[in-house]
């Protein structure tokens, strides 16, 4: 068992089901229990519809689980939260707004001064290795460096974990690459833990310190994998 200081993510037999289109059950999670530790780079593998999204979403509260409860940080998730940074696949970047703009939005809500905000937002960019970008705006960025936007937003609000659900599923084979380096060079300097998912078990492999296999059936991790070629 881990000391609770050490867990970032505790889930306890977690079910959750969805209304079906003919009023059925659709059982999304079943009876999953997780224990993540603060620092971790734990990455979540498996096929389409065993239920990644939905559990990354109820990680982040985004939806509540119909059974069974979930703690970061010591404290029950009961709704969304900026201090659980999400990335998702479609960057989902405000497309009028410059890259500083992007990273600096929610950073209000820390209660940072509009200079404070702006010095902070470009040493996240910094960090992405977009420094030089700060005044583009997304439709003159690649898909890579949109997510790098992305990244620096979500690092940027110093979330306690950063969910990312297929960050790099849009991007081709050498961007997806590069990206996956750059994530973990981010990781080793911010100590965040992360929790990603992929449905592509080389990914799972590259990133991962320890990877959750799901499967099809029943909504579950079926088993936890140490990964070998992991240096850290
Ligand atoms: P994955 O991310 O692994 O592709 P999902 O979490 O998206 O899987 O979906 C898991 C299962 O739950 C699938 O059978 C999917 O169709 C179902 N599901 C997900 N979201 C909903 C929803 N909002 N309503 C009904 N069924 C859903
Ligand atoms: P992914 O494989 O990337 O998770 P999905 O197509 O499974 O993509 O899901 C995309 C979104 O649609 C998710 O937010 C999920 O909750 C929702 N979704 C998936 N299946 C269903 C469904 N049967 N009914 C309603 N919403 C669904």
């Amino acid at each position: 068992m881990n000391k609770v200081q050490d867990v970032a993510n505790q889930v306890d037999n977690m079910t959750h089901q969805f209304k079906g289109n003919r009023n059925d059950t659709v059982t999304a999670i079943s009876n999953l229990s997780l224990s993540i530790k603060k620092g971790e780079f734990f990455v979540i593998v498996g096929p389409s519809g065993c239920g990644k999204s939905t559990l990354l979403d109820l990680l982040a509260g985004l939806q509540l689980p119909s059974q069974g409860r979930i703690v970061v940080n010591g404290e029950r998730v009961s709704n969304p939260s900026l201090t659980r940074g999400f990335v998702f696949q479609q960057y989902a970047l405000l497309p009028w707004r410059t890259t500083i703009e992007n990273v600096a939005i929610g950073l209000e809500e820390l209660g940072l001064k509009r200079k404070e905000r702006l010095v902070k937002a470009a040493s996240y960019i910094e960090l992405v290795g977009l420094k030089g970008f700060e005044e583009t705006y997304p439709h003159q960025l690649s898909g890579g460096m949109k997510q790098r936007v992305a990244i620096a937003r979500s690092l940027a609000y110093d979330p306690e974990v950063l969910l990312m659900d297929e960050p790099f599923g849009a991007l081709d084979a050498q961007t997806r690459e590069s990206l996956q380096l750059e994530l973990l060079e981010i990781w080793r300097k911010t100590n965040k833990t992360i929790v990603f998912i992929t449905h592509s078990i080389d990914e799972a492999i590259v990133l991962g310190q320890r990877v959750g296999v799901m499967s099809q059936r029943p909504g579950r991790i079926s088993h936890i994998v140490d990964t070998p070629l992991f240096e850290t």
